[in-house]
Parts: structure tokens; C-alpha cells; sequence
């Protein structure tokens, strides 16, 4: 059953001490099969018992959430931000207990956070989408389940720019 505006799904790493709390119904839920993507996976997986973060053809599933929907519920110190690049706006948040990694956020204006969709053990999304499927690892065989685009598809965009409209407007 999908989750109503005002369930609340609790999201934990693997070994319960890092808990987020993310209210009603994701924007959309994807697999990313980018560059970076694919290096922080290799970076976090490299993390002692991290669990592995690519599925079966490459991509990373992440659920992607308001950020006003989401909030650390507990264990917020275990979180370490890991950054690809010196300057990069995008922090991959691990649960240092653990080392699980929990969710991508921003230091710019984005509104959105991106939970790993591993991370769920009760109302897990279901994937909608699988993108920059131009740059999947050589060899990889990308599932026709759902829709797939080489770069970010328009339904994307448009479920994020929705996404925005409701939050300015206090929905
Ligand atoms: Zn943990
Ligand atoms: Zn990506």
C-alpha cells in the first residue's frame, strides 16, 4: 500500500543506530547509473563491512524525498559527510556505526535529498525510473522494467519542479 501525506517510514542503517524519520510519499524513486555515482560507490563500498551499493547492473536506487519531508531521527553524530571532489555541493551522509551510507544531501540550493533505497525495510518505493544510462559500466545489461533514459528523463524534471511548487506553496 503506498504510504499516505502523513505516514511516517523509518529508514535505518544496517545496525539500527542511525534512524531517519521521512514523512508521506517520495517524489519518485531511481536507479542512477552516472560516473560519480558509480566512483562514491566505489569509494563508500571500500569503507570496512560497507555494504556493496550497486545493484545487479550498475546503478545506484535512491529514493528522492523533499527535504523538509526528511529529518535524522536518531544517531545524527554517527553521519559523516563524504565528498567525491575538494568543493563538491554534494555530501554522501554514512553511518559511521556501520558504515552504511543513508543519504546524498547538498550544500547548494537543492531541495531535495536522495535516501539509499537499500536502507529500507518497511514501505520500500517502488523504482520508477533508471537514468544516465549512457555512462552504465561497460557490459551491463539494464533491465526494461521501468522507464530508462541515456541522460535525465523529462518526467524527472517534471516531478521535481512539482515536487518544488508544493513546498513553496506549503503542501
Ligand atoms: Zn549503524
Ligand atoms: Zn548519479
Amino acid at each position: 500500500m503506498a504510504p499516505s501525506a502523513r505516514t511516517v517510514t523509518t529508514v535505518r542503517c544496517t545496525c539500527g543506530a542511525v534512524e531517519l524519520a521521512v514523512t508521506g510519499a517520495p517524489t519518485t524513486c531511481v536507479a542512477c547509473y552516472c560516473d560519480d555515482c558509480q566512483a562514491a560507490a566505489r569509494q563508500l563500498e571500500a569503507l570496512s563491512n560497507a555494504p556493496p551499493l550497486l545493484n545487479e547492473s550498475g546503478g545506484s536506487e535512491f529514493v528522492v524525498y523533499r527535504k523538509d519531508r526528511v529529518a535524522v531521527a536518531r544517531g545524527a553524530d554517527n553521519l559523516k559527510s563524504y565528498k567525491l571532489k575538494e568543493g563538491s555541493p554534494t555530501n554522501r551522509r554514512v553511518a559511521t556505526c556501520c558504515n552504511a551510507p543513508m543519504l546524498l544531501d547538498f550544500d547548494d540550493a537543492k531541495w531535495w535529498v536522495d535516501i539509499y533505497r537499500a536502507r529500507y525495510r518497511e514501505n520500500v518505493p517502488p523504482l520508477e525510473m533508471r537514468f544516465c544510462t549512457k555512462f552504465k559500466p561497460a557490459g551491463a545489461v539494464i533491465p526494461a522494467d521501468v522507464l530508462t533514459h541515456p541522460g535525465y528523463p523529462f518526467r524527472l524534471i517534471r516531478k521535481q519542479v512539482l515536487a518544488r511548487l508544493a513546498m513553496l506553496f506549503g503542501r
